[in-house]
């Protein structure tokens, strides 16, 4: 993810996410074998519960460059269409951060979403949108002038929660998280239900992400319409049982 001579932008959303994630790649910086440098920015797009100014001293503290940036497209649009959707909100903040980060001289910009957001994503995909994808871990812009790179994927929120909270750091919420009756809050609260009894859930669904079956699957691009290969049995002995034969 992460390469010799790079300059990594760290998008700090006021979340315990963020804050872990530039925590770990400070630390990464000072040992690992490559040289890399740090920063990090904040886009203001006026959804903080609470004013962000926190963040400066404590970023000061840890010696990392803070930029922030109010967005006047996001703002306006805030006026405007009070109830956007995520779709128009994430447009312009990608347009703001791909901006911030070409002004700071930076060719990766880092993500803090987790292991609960890939695997959200990756249901709500399935679920919602009829695709089977998630989040990808590394990534380009689409003139790619940077790589997009998301080193959390394996922290759940448990530990970013309890990491950010041993740090001291500042966490300003975002209005959207607070926010009831969405597919997130209800994707979750079936996540924290199924993990009292598999508290394995997360780590299985990512390990099904990375461990496709495109030959089980629908998509005629992947299946041996003629018989081309091998398969092991058509109907193994787990899918008998399924099918209850
Ligand atoms: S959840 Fe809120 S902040 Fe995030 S993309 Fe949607 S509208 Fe924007």
């Amino acid at each position: 993810m992460i390469r010799d001579g790079d300059r990594v932008a760290v998008g700090l959303s006021g979340g315990k996410d963020s804050v872990t994630l530039l925590e770990a790649l400070i630390r990464l910086q000072k040992k690992a074998p490559i040289d890399f440098s740090v920063c990090a920015f904040t886009v203001e797009q006026g959804k903080f519960l609470a004013p962000i100014h926190p963040f400066r001293g404590y970023l000061e503290q840890r010696g990392i460059d803070w930029t922030y940036v109010q967005d006047g497209p996001s703002l306006r649009l805030l006026e405007e269409q009070p109830d956007h959707g995520c779709d128009l909100c994430s447009r312009f903040r990608r347009r703001a951060v791909y901006q911030i980060a070409r002004n700071l001289g930076a060719n990766v910009i880092a993500f803090g979403h987790t292991a609960d957001d890939f695997c959200e994503s990756f249901l709500r995909n399935a679920m919602f949108t009829g695709r089977l994808s998630a989040l990808p871990p590394v990534a380009y812009s689409r003139k790619r002038d940077f790589r997009l790179i998301r080193p959390l994927l394996y922290v759940t929120e448990d530990l970013t929660r309890a990491f950010a909270e041993r740090l001291g750091a500042p966490v300003i919420p975002c209005g959207c998280s607070q926010k009831t009756g969405t597919v997130r809050r209800t994707l979750r609260d079936i996540f924290s239900e199924l993990e009292r009894d598999h508290p394995h859930l997360k780590e299985t669904l990512l390990s099904a992400m990375s461990k496709i079956e495109t030959g089980r699957l629908l998509d005629t691009r992947f299946l041996d319409l003629d018989g081309a290969t091998e398969e092991a049995g058509f109907f193994p002995d787990t899918e008998l049982v399924q099918l209850g034969a």
